[in-house]
């Protein structure tokens, strides 16, 4: 392949990379309490986000009543109650899933360990999560995501010059928007102002091509969420550590695991009913089991509150309802092709990051992580996120093998072999998600995160990334949530 174009970091937003490096540390190893898993070399299938993967928990039964239940054991649910064990309470955790981690889920394809979920650690500097990673002895790789090559769909490299339009263009446009956010007023979504922008500057042809391509590439892979969805004011507001910004060697699964260590989690318990209407709290599971605690921690994520499909007695305040409505909850997929074993490859591009300038709403395949470039492994993770996402989920694993393998051939100018292995996500379908991560709707704010934050009762207390403003859709967020949610206990009493 020819030169790679070295982007600078102004030219490429800082997260957006994060999400393209979503793929975690790939090894021959598998994570130690690793179940047996139904994909093999040569294998094509989904490999879905509630699949028994990791069982490390018991979840013998130890009593239904606690001093606090925390439903969910994401980042949120196991941080909270690895805070309140330690100040001395009884917890038991209950989770719907045959797993632990939520989001986070370290998994294998094809025999190399991957993250289909989180996988990035972001801004290493104060961050709660590179200290939990020294105590888990979690190796990571700082990873340098300014490297990176464009390609047009039939292979030819973008030429320094055009690449450099884009990004002017897109930096225009950011000037524009971000011009009309220090102006304040409307709130429209992302979308609108994008064709605003392009109507009022005369945009057409292959400059609103590229605009659209920017759009997915650097927002909507980003926050997950198709730009019709996002706030043009507030999808950007969000803090940041400093310091860079690393993957797991291994997986981010190490991680969970050391957080869940010594806790009771109850695997399979799928909760229906939150009932805090008495004295203390009452919780349902689908098997018409009752947990019972003074106190509860909900970590529900975001999709699975807006789909009402765990009832709360009495309902959720009505400006938690508003609050919830003002968030989104959108979708990112990440598409995971594998060679290895394969013989004749061509040579591999030789960028980090592989861009195909698409016109997302017909070609999604926007964004790939060269694995073999940074990990020595001849593999290609490819991302979709957003309204073009959403079809993908439902069709058959041929089939999006099939495009997926179509869109990878751009990168390589020799024949391309079928790949050895591929794996796949649907969060969107994922009945205990319901999305990949929240964000800031058209009309709402990180306030509405803040809404969420407080406790709803001295009984009632929410966690989770989607209650945390600062650190929104992030697992520093989720941790910090969890956190925050197990002090807010203590204080209740
Ligand atoms: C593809 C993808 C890539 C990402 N990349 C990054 C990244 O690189 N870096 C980063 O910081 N963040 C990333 N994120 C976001 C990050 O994973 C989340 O913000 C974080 O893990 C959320 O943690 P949580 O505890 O709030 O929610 P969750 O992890 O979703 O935990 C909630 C738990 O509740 C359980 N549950 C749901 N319904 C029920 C029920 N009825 N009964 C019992 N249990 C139930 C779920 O199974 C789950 O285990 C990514 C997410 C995805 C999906």
């Amino acid at each position: 392949m020819s030169d790679v174009h070295q982007r600078t970091s102004a030219q490429i937003s800082r997260r957006n990379l994060l999400q393209l490096f979503a793929l975690m540390g790939i090894s021959a190893c598998t994570r130690e309490s690793t179940a047996t898993h139904p994909l093999a070399a040569g294998t094509s299938t989904t490999a879905t986000p509630q699949s028994d993967d990791t069982t490390t928990n018991s979840t013998d039964s130890k009593g239904t009543s606690a001093d606090v239940l925390v439903i969910g054991a994401g980042m949120a649910g196991l941080a909270a109650a690895r805070d309140l064990q330690k100040a001395g309470k009884k917890v038991i955790v209950l989770e719907g899933r045959q797993r632990i981690g939520g989001r986070i889920w370290t998994t294998q394809v094809g025999g190399l360990t991957i993250d289909f979920g989180a996988s990035w650690i972001h801004g290493v500097t104060g961050n709660p999560l590179t200290d939990l990673a020294k105590q888990a002895g979690a190796a990571t790789i700082a990873v340098d995501y300014k490297n990176m090559a464009r390609f047009a769909p039939d292979g030819t490299e973008l030429t320094d010059a055009q690449d450099d339009a884009i990004e002017a263009l897109w930096q225009g446009f950011e000037a524009w928007r971000q011009a009309r956010v220090e102006a304040g007023g409307l709130d429209p979504s992302l979308r609108a102002l994008v064709d605003k922008y392009a109507s009022t500057k005369g945009l057409s042809g292959i400059d609103k091509g590229w605009l659209d391509y920017m759009v997915a590439a650097e927002v909507e892979h980003e926050y997950a969420q198709d730009a019709a969805q996002l706030s043009a004011q507030h999808y950007g507001d969000t803090g940041e550590f400093p310091g860079g910004d690393v993957i797991f060697a291994q997986g981010y699964g190490q991680l969970v695991d050391l957080v869940a260590k010594d806790l009771d989690i109850r695997l399979g318990t799928v909760v229906s009913h939150i009932d805090t209407a008495g004295q203390g709290a009452q919780v349902t599971d689908s098997n018409g089991q009752v947990w019972k605690a003074p106190q509860v921690i909900v970590t529900l994520p975001l999709g699975v509150l807006q789909a009402n499909q765990v009832q709360f007695q009495p309902a959720l305040p009505q400006d938690v309802q508003t609050a919830i409505g003002h968030l989104g909850m959108g979708v990112l997929d990440k598409f995971f092709l594998s060679w290895q074993g394969v013989a004749n490859l061509p040579a591999w591009p030789k960028a980090h990051i592989l861009g195909r300038v698409t016109q997302p709403a017909q070609d999604p395949w926007v964004e790939w992580l060269n694995t073999h470039e940074l990990l020595q492994v001849p593999a290609l993770l490819g991302f979709t996120a957003g309204a073009p996402a959403l079809p993908l989920e439902s069709q058959p694993d041929a089939q999006v093998q099939e495009q997926a393998y179509k869109a990878a051939k751009s990168f390589f100018d020799g024949d391309l072999p079928k790949p050895s292995a591929f794996g796949r996500t649907a969060w969107g379908q994922d009945p205990f998600a319901r999305g990949s991560y929240s964000s800031v709707r058209p009309g709402g704010s990180r306030a509405d995160c803040d809404t969420l934050a407080k406790p709803l009762s001295s009984r009632l207390f929410l966690a989770g990334e989607h209650t945390h403003g600062e650190h929104q859709g992030t697992v520093h967020g989720a941790l910090l949530s969890g956190q925050r949610a197990a002090a807010q206990v203590l204080g209740a009493g």
